[in-house]
């Protein structure tokens, strides 16, 4: 993520505030433009020239600082449009949920911009598109708990809101052995799905992809069913991002694809801190060299993204260490691991 500064006062404002903590503008994001917009408090709009630009219709209920261009027929913003479905607002804890939820997606979104990947048209073709839904589990007449599955089915990406509930985010992580269980880390995985779908299915690229994340035609159900009884092979880690990456080809998929954003944003965040060991650290208004001008985003070669990666974390893990916390990155990438990463990186920036 990069940096941003309030427009009107040059204050450092971050990607989430819809106020400028300094001057009281208020904020507003334009994707499509990646550029914090201000307006005066008492001012609707937001202007950029002869454009002008409404708020996202869930400003007010959920905190979304994205703005819509005025006249784009739209009354949600990119991010916010994309979600079809969601939970029950009469419950107060539904709302705080979904509100972070949509913090994490419009990360999720700002990724999928800077790395061009698209999320379909869904005006003309909802059914290729990108879509969400947040549910939360129902309690049904006869006692029972009709629970939420998160996943995703051709472009549907489900999520049960109880993730977004720290306390019930942590216990799944304690129960599933996992060393690291977040928001934006669903939503990472989950579009891992979506891409697979969109630009490995059916391409020349399907046979690499076997020989690297084995054979997805593997019975899927039957696979989980082994991994949630069995557990992941000894070793596993050698070979595997994490041990959920075991349980089946598309896991090993999503669960690398992830990573992949992970290693990325941090290391554009990291850049524009002056952390990644070669960027010179000089302010706000810059775009963080050392890669290209788009960033780690916009890396042609893979092993650079890695060789500043690594030593990055393992500092941040001293960090973390020095003032109590847990690991910042409880994980370990072999060369193999590596294989599967750059395998992403080719996907995602070789599509032709
Ligand atoms: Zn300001
Ligand atoms: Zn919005
Ligand atoms: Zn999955």
């Amino acid at each position: 993520m990069r940096r941003y500064a309030c427009p009107n006062c040059s204050n450092e404002v971050h990607f989430r505030n819809s106020e400028c903590v300094s001057c009281h503008s208020r904020l507003g994001y334009v994707p499509v433009r990646d550029q914090i917009f201000s307006t005066r408090p008492d001012e609707v709009q937001w202007h950029d020239g002869p454009t002008a630009y409404n708020a996202c219709a869930n400003r007010q209920l959920i905190s979304c600082n994205w703005l819509v261009e005025d006249g784009a027929g739209h009354d949600h913003c990119l991010s916010c449009r994309h979600t079809l479905v969601i939970p029950n607002l009469s419950s107060p804890e539904n709302r705080g949920h979904w509100t972070a939820l949509e913090e994490s997606k419009r990360r999720l979104f700002y990724s999928i911009q800077k790395f061009r990947l698209g999320v379909g048209d869904l005006e003309n073709q909802p059914e290729t598109a990108l879509r969400f839904e947040f549910k939360a589990d129902v309690l049904t007449p006869d006692g029972k708990t009709k629970k939420v599955l998160t996943g995703h089915e051709h472009g549907l990406i489900t999520i049960n809101v109880a993730e977004a509930d720290d306390p019930t985010r942590e216990k799944h992580r304690k129960a599933m052995g996992e060393p690291y269980r977040t928001l934006i880390g669903h939503f990472r995985h989950e579009v891992g799905h979506y891409y697979w779908d969109q630009l490995v299915d059916n391409s020349p690229r399907l046979e690499a992809y076997r020989a690297i994340f084995g054979d997805e035609r593997e019975d899927y159900a039957e696979a989980l069913k082994r991994h949630y009884h069995h557990g992941a092979p000894q070793g596993w880690d050698q070979t595997h991002v994490s041990s959920y990456a075991c349980a089946h080809s598309w896991e090993d998929f999503a669960e690398t694809w992830a990573h992949y954003f992970h290693i990325v944003d941090g290391l554009e965040t990291a850049g524009w801190y002056g952390l990644d060991g070669h960027t010179p650290d000089t302010g706000l208004n810059r775009t963080p060299g050392g890669w290209s001008d788009a960033g780690p985003y916009g890396a042609v070669e893979f092993r650079p993204l890695m060789d500043a990666w690594v030593p990055l974390t393992v500092a941040m893990n001293a960090m973390n260490r020095s003032i109590g916390l847990s690991d910042f990155y409880p994980f370990v990438l072999s060369d193999t691991i590596f294989t599967k990463l750059e395998f992403i990186h080719e996907l995602i920036h070789d599509r032709g």
